[in-house]
């Protein structure tokens, strides 16, 4: 008599209950599944539509009779559960996964370990400004099964994470793009950084010959993997230091970029956001933009326009002639080396928290050349304390966002900048790097 297929989504928060809703639309029976406590309003949303669920727990019995499962990014691929599941031979899937089969929208899908969300939002930005029906979702904003069951696109723009891509069997997005890749949450990965890239090689294991690859071709892990790697799809590298016959490069301080006889190009001093690392973001965007058709002028001016993301070297406040820049966002090593290469100013740095094996030594140059004075902001600063005494005069160690911003600005000078670029987690003080970014900025507007 039950005919449907029955889906079990294991997670309750905005991923899982967007699946949850359009698995409805299409006829599932669904049952939502959180270890945790689910906020109140996912709840209503889950009630008004009539859709089973429980928090707290998760039961076995009924979770063992499901057809197809979809697991959210943040239980881990080895959770218990999960092998529990897979033993059974039940497929377990990500939202990712489940939603693209359920679209014929143009498919955008945008990885690394850093820049993804700016490399998104700049994508996003430049598409909507050219009219395009686009829905931006993945890691950000409103969940992409939700923007599918309202079918509000007809381009989608998809942050992913190597744990979304960790769930993917048949996903393929027509324009795969990779930012870098860096050593980060190995903690995930059994500390293998092999695993961790493989994850997010994952983005092109789908693609055709009508599909494009669009990569950092300054990362050497990324060109090692290339060599390795079989990709179907047609590559269109950018890079900063080399010239490239098709992809993305600077020349005569212009950002060129050339897919087979079309041209783009525009002066790298015109981009809005400041920092190499975004001058590669850009180039990145504009080739997506590019392959889209996109008008060219229509790209210029996006990118002379785009305000930035919060919390990604955001300019906070200017007072008595000292910029005040909010980086809470980095919390690995390689993307404060970036905040730390894109300051003029002389730098009072704010950096700490939650440390992750972290390699100090790749900053030490910058830090020698850019920063006269250090605020740790953190519960154990010893770390860093080792890592740049013998460099920076000037390192006083708190324990609270007020404290660290009153001791920069009693260390800063006219012309000078207070960068907060942690490149730790913030989990020590801080319910994520959002409040700690917020944190800052007030207690910048209360100086
Ligand atoms: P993600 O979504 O991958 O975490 P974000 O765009 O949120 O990336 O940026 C995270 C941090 O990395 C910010 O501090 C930002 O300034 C820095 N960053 C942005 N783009 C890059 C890049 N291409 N390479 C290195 N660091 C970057």
């Amino acid at each position: 008599k039950d005919t449907c297929t029955f889906l079990v989504i294991l997670g309750g928060g905005e991923s899982g209950v967007g699946t949850a809703i359009l698995a409805k639309q299409k006829g599932y029976k669904v049952f939502v599944s959180d270890l945790g406590k689910m906020a109140d309003k996912n709840k209503e949303v889950l009630e008004e539509n009539n859709i089973d669920w429980e928090e707290q727990q998760h039961s076995e019995e009924k979770i063992f009779q499901a057809d197809l499962v979809m697991k959210s990014p943040g239980i881990p691929e080895d959770a218990p559960l999960v092998n529990k599941l897979r033993g059974k031979g039940i497929k377990v899937i990500s939202e990712i996964e489940f939603a693209s089969e359920f679209t014929n929208a143009q498919i955008i899908g945008i990885t690394g370990s850093n820049g993804k969300t700016t490399t998104t939002s700049l994508t996003n930005f430049i598409l909507k400004n050219a009219g395009l029906k686009v829905g931006m979702a993945g890691n950000i904003g409103q969940s992409f099964a939700k923007q599918v069951a309202d079918n509000v696109a007809d381009t989608f723009v998809l942050e992913l994470s190597s744990f979304q891509l960790d769930g993917i069997e048949n996903f393929r997005p027509h324009i795969a793009v990779m930012t870098n890749i860096t050593p980060d949450h190995l903690d995930r990965y059994n500390h293998r950084l092999e695993e961790y890239i493989a994850s997010k090689f994952r983005i092109t294991k789908n693609q055709t010959e009508e599909d494009f690859f669009i990569y950092d071709a300054d990362n050497e892990i990324i060109e090692k993997w290339l060599n390795e790697f079989p990709i179907k799809s047609r590559k269109l590298p950018f890079s900063l230091q080399k010239e490239v016959e098709n992809g993305a490069c600077i020349k005569d301080d212009e950002i060129q970029i050339t897919i087979d006889n079309n041209k783009f190009n525009m002066p790298t001093n015109t981009l809005s956001l400041e920092g190499k690392h975004n001058a590669k973001n850009a180039m990145a965007a504009a080739t997506v933009a590019q392959l889209l058709r996109i008008r060219k002028e229509t790209i210029r001016e996006s990118l002379e326009n785009f305000q930035g993301v919060e919390h990604r070297l955001e300019k906070v406040l200017k007072i008595n002639n000292v910029q005040y820049i909010n980086d809470s966002k980095a919390t690995n090593v390689n993307a404060t080396y970036y905040a730390l290469e894109s300051m003029e100013a002389e730098t009072v740095w704010i950096v700490g928290g939650v440390d992750k094996g972290n390699e100090y030594s790749e900053l030490l140059s910058l830090v020698n050349e850019k920063v006269k004075a250090i605020v740790c902001l953190g519960i154990d600063n010893s770390r860093i304390q080792n890592a740049f005494s013998n460099c920076v005069d000037i390192i006083v160690e708190t324990q609270s966002m007020e404290e660290a911003v009153k001791e920069a600005y009693k260390l800063a000078e006219r012309g000078d900048a207070v960068l907060l670029s942690p490149a730790c987690a913030s989990f020590d003080l801080f319910k994520n790097y959002e409040d700690r970014g917020r944190q800052f900025k007030e207690a910048v507007r209360n100086l």
